[in-house]
């Protein structure tokens, strides 16, 4: 039997049911990876015996008889920005290359609680600056579709791990469009849940008021079991919602009759053609599938990259401050820096451990934050963030979803915009908003290019709607097979 190409959900069915063992679940994969990832380059480090023991404890649970979590026997990848108890986490940074976690992030918990397989942590832009994984000090990732092109970013890793079909879930991070723009680009779905939604405890920060962890897969039934295990208060984390986790996996099946689409229409102005066919080709499946489609406007959306781009780098510069050579990861002692002592120990280690986006980042951060000048551009960009999300709260007031381009064009090629900054950064003209607003935003496949690059479409719903975009793009998976195609690599 070949397991590979399987979903999370067939995976698992194999394992509890007994037609295969977890032990060759594993195994199967981390040899596809080991195979393939020279290539691609979504891992930096894989698992390997560990996975395997925790299969064959797995096994034993199995055996047994005991109660088995949604997770059984499931191989996850996971983004290197997740604390994880004695094992590395790098957020592919010479800052962290070498920093072991004291402790695990609740999300990485509660998968092991559902007795997922971890088997591996993957490549991404350092610190998640990025939507290439260019910015990764340690390695270069591939689009498994064409491994001239970059897999997006910065959950570049990981969306290029599901692709090339090493696993069926990976788990990444979206502060403004990082799970999202990589799964567009390398063919997958992938899901930023509501602010809130999942625990940040244990993600290490980039923009506090930003940053959610979730879930990628080929499916949406995938994403919505990894949303479940995912999802929930947890104490830890004070901005975590005290709200029930749905069973988001139950909405799936429910009719689509009657729900309201608002389709983003001023978005598909500046777009690559195969990505507006796409948009507007969903909207009729969707409406031939009952929903009711209607234009919509986000009057604002349009300052969302200026506004992310103050924001962000200004949380980033406050949150990277505690990199300082004294409490975490790199050291370099200040004989290397112009300036002696401690000081000179801060500077030494800092140019030293960042790339130049971070610096970059915490150079505008520092700037957009700085006495003379906090008015004018972070006050600016919280007053513009506040007229965002008036714009959605006015547009859930009539429809239930918005639907949209999850990008305006498919994969660049490697170091087609390594010197031009500001072009990279428009790439996130339309996923950066339901950030700003807190949000949750789903890509799916939903079409190719003629150069036969996938492309992906966005749907964004109200605050803890989950349930209702994972039903609308379940539904639309089920009547497309854009989500079935895959790469050639694999
Ligand atoms: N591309 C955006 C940035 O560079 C988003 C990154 C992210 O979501 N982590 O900041």
């Amino acid at each position: 039997m070949s397991l590979t190409r399987s979903s999370a959900i067939e995976l698992n069915r194999l394992f509890v049911s007994g037609e295969v063992s977890a032990r060759e679940i594993v195994q199967t994969y981390l040899e596809r990876a080991e195979q393939w990832d020279r290539r691609v380059g979504a891992f930096l480090e894989l698992y390997r015996d560990e996975a395997l023991a925790r299969a064959d404890e797995l096994q034993r649970k199995r055996d047994s008889g005991a109660e088995l979590g949604a997770l059984a026997g499931v191989p996850i990848s996971v983004k290197d920005v997740l604390c994880h108890r004695g094992h590395v986490t790098s957020c592919a940074s010479k800052m962290l290359q070498r920093f072991e976690s004291p402790y695990t992030a609740t999300a990485i918990e509660r998968l092991l609680a559902d007795d997922a397989i971890l088997i591996g942590r993957t490549n991404m832009d350092e610190f998640a600056m990025g939507g290439s994984t260019e910015n990764s000090a340690l390695g270069t990732t591939r689009n498994p579709w064409d491994l001239d092109r970059v897999p997006g970013g910065s959950s570049g890793g990981a969306a290029a791990s599901v692709s090339a079909d090493f696993c069926p879930i990976a788990i990444g991070s979206d502060t403004g469009g990082s799970i999202r723009q990589p799964a567009a680009y390398c063919g997958v779905s992938g899901l930023k849940p509501t602010y809130g939604r999942v625990s940040r405890y244990g993600l290490v920060a980039f923009a506090s008021s930003l940053d959610q962890v979730g879930p990628l897969a080929r499916s949406v039934g995938d994403l919505a079991v990894a949303l479940r295990s995912l999802a929930g208060y947890d104490g830890r984390d004070s901005t975590s919602a005290p709200r029930e986790v749905p069973d988001y996996a139950a909405s799936l099946e429910e009719a689509m009759a009657g729900v309201r689409i608002g389709l983003l229409e001023e978005q598909l102005s500046q777009l690559h053609p195969a990505i507006r066919d796409a948009v507007t080709g969903a909207a009729e499946t969707l409406a031939s599938l009952g929903a009711v489609v209607e234009p919509v406007a986000l009057p604002h959306a349009e300052y969302g990259v200026a506004t992310y781009y103050l924001i962000a780098p200004s949380e980033a510069s406050s949150n990277l401050a505690r990199y300082d050579g004294v409490r975490y990861g790199l050291r370099v002692e200040a004989a290397d820096h112009a300036e002696g002592g401690l000081v000179g120990m801060y500077g030494a280690t800092r140019s030293r451990g960042f790339g130049p986006e971070v610096k970059r980042r915490i150079m505008l951060g520092t700037y957009a934050l700085s006495a003379g000048y906090y008015d004018a551009y972070y006050l600016k960009a919280l007053k513009a963030r506040r007229l965002i999300q008036d714009d959605y709260r006015r547009a859930f007031e009539r429809v239930d979803l918005l639907l949209g381009p999850t990008t305006p064009s498919p994969a660049f090629r490697l170091g087609e915009l390594t010197d031009d900054p500001l072009e990279l950064y428009l790439q996130d003209l339309f996923t950066v908003t339901a950030n700003l607003a807190g949000v949750p935003a789903l890509s799916v496949p939903a079409g190719l290019t003629e150069e036969g690059l996938p492309v992906g479409i966005q749907l964004q719903a109200r605050p803890f709607d989950e349930a209702r975009l994972l039903q609308v793009a379940g539904r639309y998976q089920a009547a497309t097979d854009w989500h079935t195609r895959r790469p050639r690599i694999a």
